[in-house]
């Protein structure tokens, strides 16, 4: 179980304080409620994400943010008399009594009532007291309040609400004539007969039903009393501009496919992310795409999110370059399915053949950026250096020997590094990978790409070491630590292939997606490749994503676990994958460039939901596992779509005698 009150500290300052609530009354009392207690069982884990969950009954605790907000706005103060309406879980009727004198919340759900009353009971929040009934009456026994938070929105401020209000009291309500969005509406009694409204922004809630609120079959029942804050509805829908904008793509298989992305192959690097670690159509069509780019604008780097001595070993069936002693076959750790499957063989096969038509220096070479596999990149360094500086092998050997025990097991050396409150082998691997470098042009003589593979490998090892302890420290240090490494080792291919080089990376949506236009990045502080690439090269970064709505996925339930294929769950409607499978069109490309479709690009700015699957899917808990709130048209320069997809298929790992031309696999 992680650490919950660290949880809700972090929850507080980057979801709470980041986005701008200062109220210290609010922020205190946040501190000390335990949202755990007032989320179903199973959903714990989830307690402070950003988000709201489903506590049964079809209802939701709403996101912190939102509560938090909502009593700021309330301008709630020790010795109120509060109204809550929509007590749902009552997480916020109980943070509000955590400030005010008394609180009294109503729920419409009978059993969410009794819960929401039980755990206060529970913890001992006396001051707090929920009843089953309709809201939209109010309480007007124990009217009138200093402030009445709805937490359900309506299609109007109902009056009965407003008399209930004190002089100077304030009102908080989502208000607006849809059912699933609304602005939240801010009234103010400033005396018996006059009251202030203000706007603060648009929110979506779930609906408030009662007798003046909508109907329970979702007409608004005071239609006379609607009133409308929200903005004209586009003459377009968003489905119908997405329809006008997508440019259908062709079978993957024709070169037209190819031909579309030729917009992009001025950049230096194009970034072809993916929704999933296991959907066939992403893999094709980034064949198609890197071939084109390849056969037509010469780009001669793929790199991809693989580790680098398993990606060596391909690259040297592809480009024909000898294969040293004692290499280990590739891929045989999980998930072997993200690079031994047919797709990934298909296009490697494609690429030697391409290559073997060409002089060495003029062949494309296939690299992997990532960083798990310590145990093969220690033996790499060491058998270079063997080759080329054995007294420098003689003391590498001695450094990387701290880090040997743990080779295997990496994340005990983390535990280790913890608990005894230093990092024992970060001096000498840091000084391996330096002294390498710093003795470039002594090395170099000898053979160039043999450095390059040897300095990449070394660079892992450090870039492992320091990744592995930090996983101690939380998720986003060691993510960025990761991605980092994948920026400084594609920075290091470019350099070693000189100005003209030009790369095409493949790596999930999550990775080459600009993440500061992602949750990831505004809520956890987490960056990515797609983000250090547009720093480091502007227009000359290519940044496109990938997505699906429903199909079949290679994925495991559990790291380590074994290869599934599970079917893909149908895009939720409040996601930007269902806005693309509403435009009706089952295969395209999405410029979503500055300038290009202003009018979508528009509609589309407002952060929305994107599904991620990676080699875990858990479509039991997908929302919370697999969702993520992003501004799409700012993550990427394109998106490609895929309306229905299906499950790579893998390649078996076992080994088995064969000819050579079996060879990249091994099998
Ligand atoms: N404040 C809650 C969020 C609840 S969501 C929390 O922190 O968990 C909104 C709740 O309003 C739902 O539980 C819904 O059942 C309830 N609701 C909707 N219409 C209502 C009405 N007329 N009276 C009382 N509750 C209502």
């Amino acid at each position: 179980m992680p650490d919950l009150a660290h949880e809700r500290e972090r929850m507080i300052e980057r979801q709470v304080a980041r986005r701008g609530v200062r109220d210290s009354h609010v922020l205190g009392a946040m501190r000390e409620v335990p949202r755990e207690a007032f989320v179903p069982e199973g959903l714990q884990e989830f307690a402070y994400e950003d988000t709201p969950l489903p506590i049964g009954a079809g209802q939701t605790i709403s996101q912190p943010y939102i509560v938090a907000l909502m009593i700021e706005a309330a301008a709630v103060r020790p010795g109120d008399h509060i109204l809550e309406i929509g007590a749902g879980s009552g997480y916020a009727a109980a943070v509000i009594g955590r400030i005010a004198e008394r609180v009294y919340a109503i729920e419409r759900h009978e059993t969410l009532a009794r819960l929401a009353a039980e755990r206060m009971a529970r913890l001992g929040y006396d001051n707090v007291e929920v009843r089953t009934g309709d809201g939209t009456q109010g309480w007007p026994e124990v009217a009138p309040f200093d402030a009445i938070v709805v937490a359900a929105g309506g299609p109007a401020i109902p009056q009965t609400l407003k008399d209930q209000l004190d002089i100077g009291g304030r009102l908080v309500m989502p208000v607006g004539d849809s059912q699933r969005e609304q602005r939240l509406v801010k009234v103010t009694r400033t005396d018996a007969t006059h009251f202030e409204e203000e706007d603060l922004g648009g929110v979506m809630f779930v609906p408030l039903i009662g007798e003046y609120g909508w109907a329970e079959d979702a007409r608004p029942r005071r239609p006379a009393e609607a009133r409308s804050f929200r903005d004209p509805a586009p003459a377009q829908s968003i489905p119908e501009l997405i329809r006008s904008a997508a440019e259908p793509l062709p079978d993957l298989d024709d070169p037209a496919f190819g031909a579309l992305f030729d917009r992009f192959a001025g950049a230096r690097v194009v970034l072809l992310g993916e929704a999933s670690h296991g959907t066939s159509e992403f893999y094709r069509a980034r064949a198609a795409i890197t071939r084109r780019l390849i056969e037509q604008h010469g780009f001669n780097i793929v790199a991809v999110e693989a580790d680098w001595p398993d990606a060596a070993a391909l690259d040297r069936y592809v480009r024909d370059l000898p294969v040293p002693p004692n290499t280990e076959p590739p891929f045989r750790r999980f998930p072997t399915w993200m690079w031994r499957n047919t797709d990934v063989e298909a296009f490697l096969a494609w690429l030697q053949v391409w290559n073997m038509a060409r002089p060495r220096d003029a062949r494309t070479g296939f690299y992997g950026l990532d960083l798990y596999n310590l145990s093969a990149s220690i033996a790499a360094v060491l058998d270079y250096l063997d080759r080329v500086d054995p007294e420098a092998a003689a003391v590498a050997r001695q450094r990387y020997g701290c880090l040997t025990p743990w080779a295997k097991e990496p994340q005990a050396y983390g535990r280790m590094a913890l608990s005894r409150g230093y990092a024992a082998c970060e001096d000498g691997v840091v000084k391996t990978l330096r002294e390498m470098l710093d003795r470039q042009l002594e090395y170099t003589g000898q053979d160039g790409e043999s450095f390059l593979d040897a300095t990449a490998n070394a660079r892992l090892v450090k870039s492992a070491e320091a990744y592995y302890r930090a996983m101690y420290y939380g998720a986003a240090q060691s993510w960025n630590l990761r991605d980092t490494h994948m920026f400084e080792t594609l920075e290091a291919i470019l350099n070693a292939k000189g100005p003209d080089a030009k790369a095409v990376v493949w790596a999930h949506n999550s990775h080459i997606g600009d993440a500061s236009k992602t949750e990831m990045g505004a809520v956890r502080e987490e960056l990515n490749i797609g983000q250090l690439c547009r720093e480091r090269f502007g227009d000359a970064a290519a940044l496109i994503g990938f997505g699906t709505h429903t199909g079949t996925v290679a994925c495991a339930s559990d790291w380590d676990a074994p290869m599934e294929v599970k079917p893909v769950n149908p895009s939720r409607p409040d996601s930007y994958e269902r806005l693309a499978h509403d435009s009706g069109i089952g295969r395209f490309l999405l410029d979503v460039r500055a300038g290009v479709h202003e009018p979508l690009r528009r509609e589309l700015i407002d952060p929305r939901l994107e599904r991620f699957i990676g080699v875990i899917y858990r479509p039991e808990t997908e929302r919370w596992s697999h969702y993520s709130a992003c501004t799409l048209p700012e993550q990427f320069d394109a998106y490609v779509w895929f309306d229905e997809t299906t499950a790579v298929t893998p390649l078996p790992t076992r080994m088995r005698e064969g000819p050579e031309e079996t060879w990249p696999f091994g099998l």
